[in-house]
């Protein structure tokens, strides 16, 4: 049976942002069933999985209130399409819940499947916007090296890692990005005024270098994910959106993964106050239990691309599955888990054990950097912790590390650079983090002992 599923996963099953080749070598691993913070595989291997699947079932597997709500809707109503003014109740009432609980400015909700397709509608609408609003030369968009917006058309170009682009004719010409606020490789990266200045000059430059009147929009991750878990400076997210509002240009704020107390607010904007023009959200929102994102925007944009009521063209963007009923009965469940389940609550009694876990291993002679915010965090692995040089990529460490990592009961992210990603679920309990940092401990310990990884060193 499993050899069969292997099989047939190596013919037929294309993997998302794997090499293809080196898949049909080792083929899948296949998980079964999930309880809490943990995994069990098809060989009845129990994993510690300190990743929420990826980076979003924030609850933690197995909560059967949410599984209730889904069986409940999906039995009386499995499915209502948004179009030809239709709705259904937990599509409004989700709309609703997300207006009370994101940043004030944000009063007005598109409903997307995921993350990918949130950031294609966001920048679908700030085109029409502009268009509407008769700019339409403001058509050029600015990001951040080494963020991350999905893999869409367009905003697999606003992402910033090159194999999004490689063969894909990306970035497309009127995609710009600006330097990386990454304060362990910055030299004045301890001086956070520093780092936070310097993202503004950044920004400042590149619209004047664009025009100003050529800009639409900004957009940002509160803290840089997929790139690898960069944590920018407090305040950084403020500074941005006060250069935005002084430059008239449109700041997004992009809280797929950082969104529903991932950083120890229901939203990261939230810890700086900021208002974003729109923000973008996945993940988190269903906990990963069905797919579903949104992108929200303030009342002017909305005003904006509704127009009048005379007007002949509608604004030509939607999808069948947009406001699923079914994803919107499991959102609204699971975020009152969040917020009355007491998963908000634990998440922030649990974050100093987590940062104090990973504080510890930087006395480990592998790691350089330790990182965090809220269940959000990294550690660095360097070869040399003076000079912060990087491992030679023919070691393929990262490899070794995960294989480590799984053989020793634990999933985290282990990225090609040398950068090993956490997103333990909000439900991670101290005995979980203990066995965390134990098995974490002793990946690098069982790595580090390879004659030539030491010999790097
Ligand atoms: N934006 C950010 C910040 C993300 O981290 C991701 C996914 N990791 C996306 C967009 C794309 O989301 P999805 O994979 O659901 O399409």
């Amino acid at each position: 049976m499993q050899d069969d599923l292997i099989e047939l996963d190596k013919q037929h099953y294309i993997h998302p942002v794997i090499n293809y080749r080196a898949h049909e070598k080792r083929g899948a691993t296949i998980f079964k069933s999930g309880n809490g913070a943990y995994l069990t595989d098809i060989d009845d291997n129990t994993l510690l999985d300190a990743f929420s699947g990826l980076w979003c079932v924030n609850t933690g597997y197995g909560h059967e209130s949410i599984v209730n709500a889904a069986q409940e809707q999906m039995r009386t109503l499995p499915y209502a399409t948004g179009y030809f003014h239709f709705a259904s109740e937990p599509a409004i009432k989700l709309a609703a819940k997300l207006v009370e609980i994101t940043p004030s400015s944000l009063q007005h909700v598109f409903f997307s499947l995921g993350g990918s397709d949130a950031v294609d509608s966001a920048i679908r609408f700030i085109v029409h916007y502009f268009n509407s609003l008769g700019k339409p030369n403001k058509k050029q968009f600015i990001s951040i090296e080494r963020g991350y917006h999905g893999s869409s058309s367009q905003g697999a170009g606003l992402t910033a890692l090159p194999v999004f682009h490689r063969n894909f004719d990306l970035p497309l010409p009127n995609q710009h990005k600006i330097p990386c606020p990454y304060s362990y490789r910055l030299p004045h990266g301890d001086d956070a005024d520093a780092v936070i200045t310097e993202s503004v000059a950044a920004l400042k430059n590149k619209v004047s270098e664009l025009g100003e009147d050529n800009v639409a929009a900004f957009f940002c991750e509160p803290i840089i994910g997929s790139g690898g878990v960069i944590v920018p400076p407090n305040g950084w997210l403020k500074a941005m959106q006060e250069c935005c509002n002084e430059l008239g240009i449109l700041f997004v704020v992009d809280e797929v993964i950082t969104g529903f107390g991932r950083t120890g607010t229901m939203f990261a904007s939230d810890a700086e106050n900021v208002n974003p023009d729109l923000m973008t959200m996945a993940k988190g929102l269903t906990a990963g239990y069905a797919p579903m994102g949104a992108v929200m925007m303030s009342d002017r944009i909305y005003q904006t691309l509704a127009g009048d009521e005379t007007e002949t063209a509608p604004v030509g963007h939607g999808y069948t599955y947009s406001a699923h009923p079914v994803s919107a009965a499991i959102a609204l469940e699971v975020i009152r888990l969040y917020e009355e389940g007491g998963l908000l609550e634990n998440a922030q009694k649990v974050t100093p054990i987590f940062e104090k876990g990973l504080q510890s291993l930087l006395s480990h002679p592998l790691v350089g950097d330790a990182r965090s915010r809220g269940l959000l965090g990294a550690l660095e692995l360097v070869s040399n912790k003076h000079t912060k040089s990087q491992f030679d990529p023919n070691l393929k460490l990262p490899e070794r590390i995960s294989e480590a990592a799984y053989k020793n009961g634990v999933i985290f992210r282990s990225f090609s650079d040398g950068i090993l990603g956490f997103a333990p679920a909000l439900c991670f309990s101290q005995h979980d983090f203990e066995l965390l940092f134990e098995r974490v401990r002793k990946t690098l310990d069982d790595v580090l002992a390879q004659p030539d990884v030491k010999a790097s060193l």
